[in-house]
């Protein structure tokens, strides 16, 4: 949540993400509809807050003028998000010092000043350097950015099934090239636009909440009369919800052709 310079949360001008402020928590956590809801809570704290007691009335403005159902009720979803620049382009907290002339407000949040200046999600352990460095350069998009620097698995196995093929890590500035950048753009898009996904799916990844607990989903791959694909992983990561047998195939060929296009035109550049 804290923006300082190794940190994935605040790369760059053109995108950030608020992933663990709760961003993608809503029941309706459309791209258009969290651009409204960032878009009024900046207006209106902009507005409102001219020093720190005047939070709480965009607090009670804030709550009374959304729509409060979330995906998951254990995850707080913090009412002091909103976007950072005019442009729209980097979500953030409005709270923090670099939006106050200095001055931190965070110690008024449902987390406190500590626990949202120090926390660093998984993704920092778990992502490789090089890989969170690709997904910096290829991604230029807030909503999508988000959603993608907070899957694991998403991007690590993608990066491992190209390095198998090339017999090489690929590095960064492999990526200076467009066709190759256009190609890993395509597989990172999946995230908000591939067909498998179910619009019932209350998730963005994969897992899901049954009430008490989170449960990691699964494809019933047996009852579809086959093996475990060797992309469930990828599958599970893009909420995927398969009809029958021919879908899960369908399925794996987008995912083929993606690494074979990328393997094919790697192998054409260098
Ligand atoms: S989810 Fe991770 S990368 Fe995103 S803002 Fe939180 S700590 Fe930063
Ligand atoms: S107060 Fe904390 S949880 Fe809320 S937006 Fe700011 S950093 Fe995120």
């Amino acid at each position: 949540m804290d923006k300082n310079s190794d940190v994935l949360c605040q790369p760059d001008k053109s995108k950030s993400c608020g992933a663990c402020c709760g961003l993608y928590n809503y029941v309706n956590s459309s791209r258009s509809s969290l651009t409204e809801r960032l878009r009024a809570r900046t207006k209106r704290f902009h507005e409102i807050v001219k020093n720190k007691n005047d939070i709480k009335n965009y607090v009670s403005e804030t709550i009374a003028g959304e729509d409060w159902k979330k995906r998951y009720e254990v995850i707080y979803c913090c009412e002091y998000l909103g976007f950072l620049d005019s442009a729209e382009r980097k979500v953030g907290c409005l709270l923090h010092p670099a939006q106050n002339s200095g001055l931190d407000l965070r110690d008024v949040s449902f987390y406190g000043q500590k626990l949202c200046a120090g926390h660093l999600c998984p993704s920092h352990h778990f992502i490789p350097k090089s890989q969170s460095q690709i997904l910096i350069k290829i991604i230029d998009d807030w909503y999508l950015y988000g959603l993608c620097i907070t899957d694991i698995d998403l991007v690590k196995t993608y990066f491992r099934l190209l390095a198998n093929h090339i017999g090489e890590e690929v590095k960064p500035e492999v990526f200076d090239n467009e066709a190759l950048k256009k190609i890993a753009c395509q597989y990172f898009d999946w995230k908000i636009t591939w067909p498998f996904r179910s619009p019932d799916a209350n998730r963005l990844g994969k897992y899901y909440f049954d009430g008490s607990q989170y449960m990691i989903s699964y494809i019933d791959y047996e009852g579809y009369g086959r093996d475990v694909s060797k992309f469930n992983t990828i599958f599970l990561s893009l909420s995927s919800v398969f009809k029958n047998a021919k879908e899960i195939e369908e399925a794996e060929s987008l995912i083929l052709s993606n690494i074979d296009n990328f393997i094919h035109t790697y192998e054409r550049v260098f």
